[in-house]
């Protein structure tokens, strides 16, 4: 179920000589996706929580395995990458990232890691070898599915090893994202005044739109362009003229790992702690400092740049060996 207080909510902005109301709707949640609707956003602040979603929520996931016997066909270093896809249930209360643990040890501790075994030996037929077949110590901390096939063992082979998972983000590895999918979508919203024909529209793509104050909002192209009554509602013009720009529906598709209301709460407060930190840092002044380092200031970058776009700048033109537009070949 929703949670009453997620369905709508209204943020001011702080500065009061703007004020900018943003709207959440959650159109619907499954055990592993969710999708809403935010208003009052622009395209980059869409972008941003996405880009957060992806990169920054932390779960868990396998990072070193130690091999006691791998007689399988399959060599250890792809075995072992096929184990660190393998999605687990994340207990983000629990457990703390190895670089904000105080342990300082290479492989972790039972506050940052998690461990696993795996002890399957074929008899004398042909013996598959499923995620299920890993115990780890901590229950709440095992593959999201036990159907994920890691490897076919010939008789009398076998595969025993222990692992240790670790929380990490997207950003350092991509299996680290919680997420299969986290994508965003403009939304289009056409006035009708003839409530019945909004009533038929919504009736025959009813995943398409949804009606709300006499106007009909589209939140999948594909579903509201199969319905011939929708359609007729854009009259001569094309959907994309009804595209707003302050509106948008975020879809986002969970591994697993984390519940997808989890993992956009977390986001949130992902995001949010960073634009504290950004806000602090233009109050003490620091900004410039720290964007530096985002820019391609060192010589060599800034040359090799201007040589391929084929454009000095008066310093390089007066200074520099290479005289002249566009690269410069030895002959
Ligand atoms: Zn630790």
């Amino acid at each position: 179920m929703v949670p009453e207080n997620l369905v709508v909510e209204e943020v001011e902005d702080h500065n009061p000589s703007v004020v900018k109301v943003l709207k959440v709707k959650i159109l619907g949640v499954t055990e592993d996706t969710i999708q809403f609707i935010v208003q009052g956003i622009d395209a980059a602040f869409a972008n941003s929580l996405r880009r957060t979603i992806l990169s920054e929520v932390p779960s868990m996931v396998i990072e070193d395995i130690f091999y006691f016997d791998n007689s399988s066909v399959i060599p250890d270093e792809v075995l072992a990458h096929r184990i660190g896809l393998i999605p687990l249930k994340t207990d983000l209360d629990n457990y703390v990232l190895p670089e904000k643990c105080d342990c300082n040890a290479e492989l972790g501790c039972p506050k940052c890691r998690v461990t696993l075994n795996l002890n399957v030996e074929a008899g004398e037929e042909i013996h598959s070898v499923y995620s299920g077949d890993i115990k780890s110590v901590d229950p709440s901390v095992v593959p999201v599915s036990p159907n994920i096939m890691l490897a076919k063992l010939a008789p009398d082979q076998a595969i025993k090893f222990e692992a240790y998972a670790q929380l990490n983000k997207g950003k350092t590895h991509s299996k680290y994202s919680p997420v299969s999918m986290a994508i965003f979508q403009n939304i289009a919203e056409i006035s009708v005044e003839d409530q019945s024909l909004a009533m038929k529209c919504v009736e025959e793509a009813p995943k398409g739109v949804i009606y709300e104050a006499e106007k009909i909002k589209v939140i999948n192209v594909q579903a509201f362009s199969k319905s011939q009554t929708c359609r007729s509602l854009l009259g001569t013009k094309p959907l994309i003229d009804f595209m707003k720009k302050d509106e948008y529906v975020f879809t986002i598709e969970s591994t697993g790992a984390l519940s997808p209301i989890r993992i956009v709460t977390e986001a949130v407060k992902i995001l949010t702690e960073k634009l504290h930190e950004l806000r602090k840092k233009i109050d003490a002044g620091e900004i410039h400092d720290e964007i530096e380092l985002f820019e391609t200031p060192t010589e060599v970058g800034r040359r090799l740049y201007a040589i391929g776009a084929g454009d000095f700048d008066e310093e390089d033109e007066e200074g520099g060996e290479e005289e002249g537009k566009g690269p410069v070949y030895e002959e």
